[in-house]
């Protein structure tokens, strides 16, 4: 196929005028296009007046040889997944994949897909299960502490907006989107610019990739929680489930996330190597959709798809403020994974269709601000703000609001205006300016007023702001090798949990990374 760029449709404007012109562009007759699928599709809003659909285009014509050579069209590249040559040791026992999130379910695809029989051990529920405790916590704060939004099936990404973007540029990325797409992600993915499933997709695609790894002889154990591990000589020979049975296995993969506080105090104790990690946190910000919308297209238009935005302040004080996980017209949802603690982050259906729109507003930490030495040392910051927000929400997992024009003159809310907070169970006002390190929250109200020059009505008075995010990456990193092994062998340190991915698509290609490392030491079943 070859490939042809820059086809442009105004908005309203019918897919069916593709074929034409590209035609146009490349200088051939319709009917010699024999075939063409869109590879990439963009929106261009630099003009308000005049957005833009932008594509990519693969095709085939008689004469692709000629397009190349004449500069009209470039070979499209080849992306096809090749699987890794495999090695020729011995493997003694079936490979255990700790965590089925995104980098765990990947590297259990990939194994089983090569024949290497993975063990999935997943401290949460089957992903049917884990709805109903996550929706008794929103409902009516009934926490549990292995079934949440951050641990059962799927991952932390479960209850998510679903979006794929990255900032990896790793072939491998194709794969997830392929394989996605198998599962039931909606084809689009394929090719916008800005991908997204949407959590009430990307729930049966946690379940039918399950499926297809137990038919290629995977298993899955859920309630599930590596408790410890059995090292010999730097060497890895079993690992312990719930305190009780242990599996013998040499290769034991690590996809616990960045939210296993438990697992990462174990790990430190049996010696993994690990180091701290710099990270952010802040605030949710929530709008009404509509304003953004309204800031990034002009006029309201029945052809685009909510707007969303990126932002980034370099503050007075060093402190770098950006947003994070935009979820258009989504919620903010709960998403505490300890008892009496309080954590935010965003979720979006698959249409988007919410009144508001949230993203977060992150400060980064440095390891100065971090309590002490210890590689552990990031999770206890987390920890003291989490507890922080449980406290001044109520000590019944509400969360503390503020409005915008409150946190800017740092006094307490008495009620809301125009922006319904989208958090449940509920909402406590708290004066939250107050309440957070002076350097981050000043960085925040500069940031705030900064963002409202960008995109109008961001630092609108009664935009809310829920308490806290502190989950938005890994405070620590569990360090590997160049074959991707721990200072214990046989251990594979992997996703977003060690420190090696940010989002759902960056930690799959970790998973399928890890996989082929293991593949080509080890020969298949
Ligand atoms: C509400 C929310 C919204 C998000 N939205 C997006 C988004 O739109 N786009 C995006 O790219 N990213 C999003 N993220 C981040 C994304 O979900 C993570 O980056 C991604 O899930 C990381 O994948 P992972 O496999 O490394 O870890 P996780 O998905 O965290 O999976 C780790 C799994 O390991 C299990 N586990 C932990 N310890 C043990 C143990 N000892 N034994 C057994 N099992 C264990 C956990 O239960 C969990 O299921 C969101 C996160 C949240 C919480």
């Amino acid at each position: 196929m070859i490939r042809v760029q820059n086809i442009q449709l105004s908005l309203g404007e019918d897919k069916s005028n593709l074929k034409r012109k590209i035609a146009k562009k490349l200088g051939v007759y319709e009917k010699e296009i024999l075939e063409f699928k869109i590879a990439k599709e963009a929106i261009d809003a630099r003009k308000k007046d005049n957005i833009k659909f932008v594509y990519t285009i693969d095709l085939n014509t008689a004469k692709n040889d000629f397009l190349v050579k004449i500069g009209k069209a470039t070979a499209t590249p080849n992306i096809k997944y090749e699987y890794v040559k495999t090695g020729e040791e011995k493997l003694e026992h079936r490979p255990i994949v700790v965590g089925s999130g995104p980098c765990g379910i990947f590297c259990a695809l990939i194994l089983a897909q090569m024949g290497y029989k993975p063990i999935v051990l997943e401290r949460g529920k089957q992903v049917d299960e884990r709805i109903k405790d996550v929706e008794a916590f929103w409902d009516n704060g009934t926490f549990n502490k292995n079934s949440n939004v951050q641990f059962g099936e799927g991952g932390a990404g479960t209850f998510s907006d679903g979006k794929l973007t990255t900032q990896i540029k790793n072939p491998k990325c194709g794969k997830v989107l392929d394989e996605f797409v198998i599962a039931g992600a909606n084809e689009d993915i394929l090719y916008k610019n800005k991908p997204h499933i949407g959590t009430d997709i990307i729930r049966d695609v946690a379940k039918n990739m399950r499926q297809t790894i137990e038919n290629l002889g995977g298993t899955f154990l859920f309630n599930s929680c590596m408790t410890d591990m059995k090292i010999v000589n730097s060497k890895l020979e079993a690992v312990q489930i719930n305190n009780d049975k242990w599996v013998d296995t040499n290769i034991c993969i690590l996809a616990i996330g960045h939210s296993a506080r438990d697992t990462f105090e174990l790990l430190h104790k049996l010696d993994v190597g690990m180091e701290q990690k710099p990270f952010a946190m802040g605030l949710r910000i929530e709008h009404l959709q509509k304003w953004i919308n309204q800031a990034q297209y002009g006029e309201l238009n029945e052809n685009l798809e909510p707007a969303d935005y990126k932002l980034v302040h370099h503050a007075e004080n060093g402190r770098t403020v950006y947003s994070f996980c935009m979820c258009p017209g989504g919620y903010v949802v709960a998403s505490a994974s300890e008892d009496e603690m309080v954590v935010t982050n965003g979720m979006s259906y698959n249409d988007r269709a919410a009144e508001n729109g949230n993203s977060a507003i992150l400060v980064n930490t440095k390891t100065s601000d971090f309590p002490n030495e210890s590689p552990l040392a990031g999770v206890k910051l987390q920890q003291q703000l989490e507890k922080l927000a449980y406290k001044l929400g109520g000590e019944n997992y509400f969360a503390p609001i503020q409005t915008v024009g409150d946190f800017l003159e740092g006094k307490q809310t008495t009620k809301i205006g125009e922006v319904k907070p989208s958090y449940i169970p509920g909402i406590t006002f708290v004066n939250i300016r107050e309440e957070l390190p002076t350097e981050m929250g000043e960085a925040i109200a500069e940031a705030l007023v900064a963002f409202g020059k960008k995109i109008k009505h961001f630092d609108h008075k009664d935009a809310i702001l829920t308490g806290f995010e502190t989950r938005s990456s890994s405070p620590v990193r569990i360090t590997r090798n160049k074959q991707y092994e721990s200072n214990i062998e046989g251990v594979y340190p992997a996703g977003e949990g060690a420190g090696y991915a940010g989002g759902i698509t960056s930690a799959a290609v970790d998973g399928i990374q890890i996989a082929e490392a293991i593949a080509s030491k080890y020969s298949p079943f």
